[in-house]
């Protein structure tokens, strides 16, 4: 915990068209409030303090939980017509401060400038996705099998919701937890990542501004496991979402037990990315980088494994590891920046570890494999990896490709779907018989087949295995927070 310090004020660092954007207090129950501690905050790039947060403690967040159920009532019975006109208002905040919110996000997270702007209009496409959503949350009639009855069903809503945000998409991952439950008539309470909690924080300014009721949407910062625990251990907490490790991930599913909360969880990928011999070698080769290097790598969707069919191997190497190399590193902010820092020395670390192993087994480093100073690691290719290396095992969360030879249709399904995880597969083919097959045969929650892009509002985003449950976005993603109720109504004469 560090002691806050009158220096890190936002005007030192960043010049925001809106300077009430940046908050450095907690949004509890409509009041911005402080604590004793703090938690400082880093520029990832420069390893500068931007800024601090309160570290709360349970107190504050026991409010939280207060305020939230007091509230609840009276939203969970508002017209969807008029959530809808409570988000649509947050979606226009977001959309009009989209450069200030995009600068904030480059700060504590490190992404390239072009990216974080790109993060927000996915984190406001949630927002106005879900305010037409929640109208549409049918029921249905039941053709009765009772005489003199009439069976219907009704969504009603969970309760009172909480969301744990991961720092590598700051933003999107608050709206797409908090649009969904606050359409479907809950209110959340969101703890955003500690090295990204200004993107979380600025969005309940935006949510404030559009009349959002404070114990709707609050967001409350401190040390994890503290907050964590509070939230998990409060039986008014009735569904939580997590975006995360697999680790942690498991963890709060063995803290669930008591209360019985619904969990729906984001966790951990190791994404295979096949490219077989008949696809177009260029096309490949664009969408592999598009897949590896989106968020410097550190996306969950990130291709962890490329896997070439063999005759196609060298000359995608080859290519392949020269377009690595052009990549620009450098500060998010500064232009023609590709490749930002990764979010700390540990996730360099980290790189820096599975490229050695990999080399120790015998794999080849093409380009790249250099930890640049500070928090910055070169953009590398690594070839001839094989399932004994960690680079094969572990989701390497950084600009490190894998690259592996495979010989048939069914050797690539078999390495691809070697893993415990199972998030997103990418596929490469002009076959199309091969295509839809494939389609069937990857053990992934989500299948791109010729495409590195496949996100949005209107898809259910999720795994399976231990890549999580449930899934969000789409129509799917507002069941999270609502519970079918059965209702039988006897007819009598
Ligand atoms: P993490 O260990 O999953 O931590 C995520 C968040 O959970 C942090 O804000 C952490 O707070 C909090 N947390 C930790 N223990 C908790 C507990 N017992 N109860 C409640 N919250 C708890 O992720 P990380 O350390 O940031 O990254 C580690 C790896 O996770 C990455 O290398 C990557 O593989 C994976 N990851 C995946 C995603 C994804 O999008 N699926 C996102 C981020 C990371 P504190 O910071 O206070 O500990």
């Amino acid at each position: 915990m560090a002691t806050r310090t009158a220096a890190h004020t936002p005007a030192h660092h960043i010049r925001l068209s809106e300077p009430r954007l940046w908050r450095e207090q907690a949004w509890v129950a409509g009041k911005w409030i402080d604590s004793r501690d703090a938690i400082a905050v880093d520029d990832p790039a420069t390893g500068v303090t931007i800024g601090h947060v309160p570290a709360l403690g349970a107190k504050a967040i026991d409010s939280a939980i207060d305020a939230a159920s007091v509230a609840l009532p009276a939203w969970a019975a508002l017209t969807p017509d008029l959530r809808a006109e409570h988000l649509l208002a947050w979606y226009e905040g977001m959309l009009r401060h989209r450069e200030d919110l995009a600068l904030i996000m480059t700060l504590e997270e490190g992404k390239p400038l072009h990216e974080a702007r790109g993060e927000i209009d996915y984190a406001a496409s949630f927002v106005r996705w879900f305010a037409e959503e929640g109208r549409r949350a049918y029921g249905e009639t039941i053709p009765s099998h009772l005489p003199g009855r009439h069976l219907s069903t009704v969504r009603r809503p969970i309760g009172v919701t909480a969301a744990i945000t991961p720092w590598n998409f700051p933003s999107a991952m608050v709206t797409r937890k908090a649009a969904a439950a606050l359409a479907a008539g809950c209110p959340m309470i969101v703890r955003p990542a500690s090295e990204t909690p200004f993107s979380a924080l600025a969005l309940a300014w935006l949510a404030e501004q559009a009349g959002i009721p404070g114990s709707i949407f609050q967001v409350i910062t401190g040390d994890g496991r503290t907050v964590g625990g509070a939230l998990m251990d409060d039986v008014r907490i009735r569904a939580l979402s997590f975006t995360g490790s697999t680790e942690v991930g498991k963890a709060l599913i063995r803290q669930s037990a008591d209360t019985v909360k619904r969990l729906t969880l984001e966790l951990g990928g190791n994404a295979p990315f096949i490219v077989f011999d008949d696809a177009d070698l260029d096309f490949a080769v664009e969408g592999a980088l598009a897949a590896k290097f989106q968020t410097s790598g550190e996306d969950c969707l990130a291709a962890n494994r490329i896997l070439v069919q063999r005759p196609l191997y060298e000359a995608f190497l080859e290519r392949f590891a020269a377009r690595t190399a052009q990549l620009r590193v450098g500060h998010g902010l500064e232009t023609g920046t590709e490749i930002g820092p990764l979010i700390d020395s540990r996730a360099v670390d980290k790189a820096a570890q599975h490229v050695e192993d990999a080399q120790r087994h015998g794999a080849r480093v093409l380009t790249g494999g250099k930890k640049l100073g500070g928090n910055f690691y070169s953009p590398t290719v690594v070839a001839d990896v094989t399932p004994e290396m960690a680079l094969f095992r572990e989701e390497t969360f950084s600009p490190v490709a894998a690259v592996l030879p495979f010989d048939d249709e069914a050797e690539a399904i078999r390495l691809a779907n070697d893993t415990e995880y199972g998030l997103v597969a990418y596929c490469y083919t002009e076959n199309l018989g091969r295509a839809t097959r494939l389609g069937e045969a990857l053990d992934y929650g989500m299948v791109a087949i010729n495409c590195a892009k496949l996100t949005g509002p209107p898809i259910p985003f999720g795994g399976v295995k231990q890549s999580g449950q449930g899934r969000e976005g789409s129509r799917h993603g507002l069941d999270e927070y609502s519970e079918l109720k059965y209702i039988c109504l006897g007819l009598p004469d």
